[in-house]
């Protein structure tokens, strides 16, 4: 198969079936037809270059019913469930890396190669190894979203914003006009691209206190991929809240 030039890759809103459908629309030079797709990152459409939206959005209602079961089975899929015990897999910058859990004096944690060398005192329940991983996400994620905050600022012409690690679940950064920025400690499980795209939203609100279109071309000046980026946190967003 010819590899088609990408000429755009956008996200999308329409109306489909009574409620609001967030896709991503990518058009290619010389393709001919419309193409579908539902994936974990929700509805994909592939299009022509020129084809107007409001036709390809045509073919997009046409499919409803598939459209709809689709999005209905992907989105039943349940968060999936945590353990903290020998040999469980767990999310570290959009990889996964295998606990190891021995006995030891007092529980730390570790991350040796693909390896995270947790111990813990003798006999613990696995809720202690929890809340040693736990604390080992806070400690690296603390480390590593103030070094890329401190990076992207510099390199947005901003001085730096105060730092504060968050705990929130259902929020991956916020920031406020005393120049404090937010960010969750979860995001260390996403891929480094996703982070990044999480601090540029913040730092382009120390700019734009609002999400106008100035805002958003704010966001695209430090994270040109942000529109792809945004889909993918959204769509994959339940897979980090499992703990
Ligand atoms: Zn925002």
């Amino acid at each position: 198969m010819p590899i088609r030039e990408l000429v755009s890759r956008d996200l999308h809103r329409m109306m489909l079936g009574g409620s609001e459908l967030q896709y991503v629309l990518v058009r290619r030079r010389g393709r001919r037809g419309v193409a579908l797709k539902v994936d974990e990152n929700g509805l994909m459409v592939s299009a022509p270059a020129t084809m107007p939206v409001s036709r390809i959005e045509g073919y997009v209602r046409e499919s409803e019913r598939w459209v709809t079961r689709k999005i209905g089975e992907w989105s039943a899929r349940r968060v999936p469930e945590a353990t903290f015990t020998e040999g469980s897999l767990l999310p570290y910058l959009g990889n996964s890396i295998v606990l190891r859990v021995e006995p030891a004096a007092r529980n730390h944690a570790e991350l040796v190669g693909v390896e995270l060398l947790a111990g813990v005192r003798h006999g613990s329940a696995e809720e202690s190894v929890k809340r040693t991983v736990i604390a080992w996400y806070k400690r690296v994620a603390q480390a590593h979203l103030a070094q890329r905050l401190t990076a992207l600022a510099l390199a947005a012409g901003l001085a730096p914003p105060r730092f504060l690690l968050s705990s929130a679940m259902g929020r991956w950064g916020s920031c406020n006009s005393r120049r404090e920025v937010r960010l969750a400690w979860r995001l260390l499980k996403a891929r480094r691209e996703l982070i990044d795209y999480v601090i540029c939203h913040e730092l382009a609100h120390l700019r734009h206190m609002n999400h106008s279109p100035a805002f958003w071309a704010e966001v695209e000046r430090q994270c040109p991929d942000y529109r792809a980026l945004r889909a993918e946190l959204f769509a994959t967003d339940h897979l980090y809240r499992a703990f």
